[in-house]
């Protein structure tokens, strides 16, 4: 489809709304006219390729006598309407040309999002802000009224934020998580988008001892950087890809450096996800001892599990996860995926059951994301039924909310599919406080390894700093190879972390 925005600046929001109701569709942003400049100062020409085709939106922001007026109207639809709307001020212009985009493609597509006008990924942090701002009804009221989100998520939103409150009063402007990245994974899933390498042949395997090196030393630069800043380590994530990609021996080096350079910081929260069975081990749990860890199934289908590429059965993620019980892990995670392929609403209610069946302490359900990076994009349905995956969510939330697990963070992807939602819940007491800090950025993540993003939080200053703390994003490359090869220049991109802190 055509974006057209004329006389307006809002084109990410408009693209994000259209992926919403049309999540298979390349959107392009045109313009209609470009500037020529005369002898006489510029001049407005129509634009080559500013054609408005069988499939465009067309969105306009004009004034008549002095008052702001938008249009929108989509052609190539099934649609006649072209509603034009007078506002009170410029300031409104955003939200009301949104509004009236969702309900042209509401109308053509017959689809209603269940998160209304919200396209960002975190819906929690938006209800965390208004709720200080206005209190909780207020802010319930002005996701269902304003942003037209549905009563059952702004529901959900509420009692996440409701969770994560306490705790993110307690952080202090000194504190800070640490994530440590192992982009290594045995094989690749057909639906995975993130960096990681699948370790399946001999010349991706080498690369894991000198990335390995590598780590060591920025994860000890890294505690120098905090130390002299005087930042105090809170929790610890290992994540990737598949950090029991690593042998036991390679695992158990790498938490000793973690604590060796960090000391008695790295004794607080510190999970590792363990991720795929396939590569757990009573030896790699042994070295995990005493860690929150990660064990996800996915689905408790093996052929679902066979349709999205993973090497292993139901069964072995049981085992594994009755293994780690037998020596003596107390907090364990399971992760579960709605709208896997082949997948259906029993199927995935079920996978629900069993694994709420074996009392880990956190049960993820995640939405499946189709990111152009998948191999998975190539060959699914993005149309696939939004009515498919709520049933599944709301499934899997009677089902959790019946053996006790409270939602506590939640984050949504950009192409999950029908714009639903990803939720951490917990059995009483046992909330994983990095999961929060990451998702709500309540303080500064450092990041180690290829393809990390260190985010910088500082402090809130309420009255210069409406819109939140000042937030600077420092990346890492993302390939292992690159990530080994131009170590040196990352490590120059560290006193980005200095400059932030002293300067904020
Ligand atoms: S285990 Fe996770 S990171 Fe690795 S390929 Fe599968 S989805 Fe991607």
């Amino acid at each position: 489809m055509k974006l057209f925005c004329v006389g307006h600046s809002f084109r990410y929001e408009l693209e994000n709304l259209i992926r919403v109701f049309l999540p298979g569709e390349k959107v392009v942003v045109c313009r209609l006219f470009r500037l020529v400049r005369g002898a006489r100062g510029g001049v407005l020409r129509p634009r080559r390729g500013g054609r408005i085709t069988a499939s465009s939106c067309l969105t306009v922001l004009t004034a008549a006598a002095q008052r702001p007026v938008i249009r929108a109207v989509i052609s190539g639809r099934n649609t006649a309407a072209t509603p034009t709307y007078t506002l009170s001020s410029a300031a409104e212009a955003e939200l009301a040309i949104a509004k009236l985009v969702y309900v042209l493609l509401r109308e053509t597509t017959g689809y209603t999002p269940p998160w209304g006008l919200l396209t960002g990924v975190r819906p929690s942090k938006l209800m965390l802000k208004l709720r200080r701002e206005m209190g909780s009804i207020a802010a319930y009221r002005d996701f269902t009224n304003r942003l037209w989100v549905t009563p059952a998520k702004a529901a959900l939103a509420a009692a996440v934020a409701a969770a994560e409150e306490p705790l993110i009063e307690m952080t202090r402007a000194n504190t800070f998580s640490l994530y440590v990245g192992i982009p290594f994974c045995p094989t690749r899933c057909s639906y995975c988008s993130f960096v990681s390498h699948s370790i399946g042949t001999p010349e991706a395997k080498k690369l894991i001892a000198p990335y390995l090196e590598k780590l060591e030393e920025e994860i000890c630069r890294t505690a120098e950087i905090a130390d002299r800043l005087g930042l105090q380590l809170a929790s610890v994530y290992i994540g990737g890809g598949t950090p029991t990609t690593l042998s036991a021996e390679q695992l158990e080096r790498l938490l000793k450096q973690i604590t060796a350079c960090f000391g008695a910081g790295a004794e607080n929260e510190f999970t590792v996800e363990a991720g795929r069975p396939d590569t757990i081990t009573r030896e790699k749990l042994d070295a995990l001892r005493g860690k929150r860890i990660s064990i996800n199934p996915q689905t408790m289908h093996d052929s679902v599990l066979e349709a999205i590429g993973r090497k292993h059965t139901a069964v072995l993620a049981v085992e594994c996860y009755h293994m780690a019980r037998e020596m003596g892990f107390t907090q364990i995670n399971m992760d579960l995926i709605a709208g896997l392929p082949t997948d259906t609403a029993e199927g995935f209610a079920d996978s629900v059951r069993q694994v709420a069946a074996l009392r880990p302490e956190n049960v993820t359900v995640h939405t499946l994301a189709l990111k152009r990076s998948s191999v998975l994009k190539a060959t699914a349905d993005p149309f696939r039924g939004a009515q498919e995956i709520a049933a599944m969510l709301q499934s899997a939330e009677e089902t959790l909310s019946a053996a006790g697990y409270r939602p506590y963070y939640m984050y949504r992807q950009s192409a999950s599919l029908g714009n639903f939602e990803n939720i951490g819940r917990t059995l009483p007491g046992h909330i994983c406080r990095y999961n929060i800090d990451m998702m709500e950025e309540t303080h500064t993540i450092l990041a180690c390894g290829a393809g990390a993003v260190t985010k910088l939080v500082g402090q809130t200053h309420a009255e210069d700093e409406p819109s939140g703390p000042p937030l600077l994003r420092v990346f890492n490359y993302k390939y292992p190879y690159e990530y080994i090869s131009r170590f040196g220049e990352l490590m120059e991109r560290k006193k980005q972390i200095t400059d932030f802190y002293l300067t904020r």
